[in-house]
């Protein structure tokens, strides 16, 4: 367990910003590195979440704002994986115009990117699964995209609430039998589950 354990935080330990990209066909192809991006509502704690994974506080810029992340960022792990941070979505309070071009990004990138591999739904674990989520997973299967579900948040529950949302997502996972893999919880406060993710990405990296 602690060799795994040393290996993963060596892996992790070299992370690069490699740029924010405002369109998918400004992204370089980078071969051989294959990419797993992290997708959810606004203000989920995607950019806490990352910034845990890297072990780097200013990789991901986190924000009070919702909806303020509107670009692709990459980040580079070892010459071997980029992590892709999606723009949040299901905010209600930015124009319907950056809703949609928002939208447009994200099903763009997940329909088109050729080194996709693996997509990572991030909730919050007090908000709970939204239309906008469904939305997201139903995008997911329909291009044939592999998902897993992150929880995020989970110092905020009690252990009862982490039970009835494990049981609700995975009746409502029936649906996609063939795209959803699994389901984490983590906390980037308190850095609960976050080697688990780690040790998902390096797996991933390994197939
Ligand atoms: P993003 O918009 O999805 O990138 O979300 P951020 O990472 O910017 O986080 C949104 C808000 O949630 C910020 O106020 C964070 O401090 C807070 N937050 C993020 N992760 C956690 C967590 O694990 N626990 C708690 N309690 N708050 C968090």
């Amino acid at each position: 367990m602690a060799k795994i354990n040393h290996k993963i935080n060596i892996f992790f330990e070299k992370t690069d910003f490699i740029g924010s990209f405002h369109s998918v066909e400004n992204i370089p192809i980078f071969n051989n590195m294959f990419e797993c991006c992290f997708v959810g509502r606004s203000n989920v704690g995607k950019s806490s979440l990352i910034n845990s994974i890297t072990k780097n506080k200013k990789n991901a810029k986190t924000s009070k704002t919702p909806g303020r992340t509107q670009k692709i960022n990459i980040f580079k792990i070892q010459n071997n994986i980029n992590l892709v941070d999606l723009p949040g979505y299901g905010f209600s309070k930015v124009s319907k115009i950056l809703q949609n071009q928002m939208s447009e990004l994200i099903s763009t990138y997940i329909e088109s990117r050729v080194n996709l591999k693996h997509v990572f739904v991030l909730i919050d674990i007090k908000v709970g699964i939204k239309n906008s989520d469904i939305d997201m997973f139903d995008t997911l299967n329909n291009f044939d995209r592999n998902f897993t579900i992150i929880f995020t948040k989970i110092d905020k529950t009690a252990k009862k609430t982490l039970d009835e949302q494990r049981t609700s997502v995975k009746s409502l996972m029936k649906n996609y039998p063939k795209k959803f893999s699994n389901i984490f919880f983590t906390s980037a406060k308190s850095n609960y589950g976050i080697i688990d993710i780690q040790k998902e990405i390096y797996r991933l990296s390994q197939i």
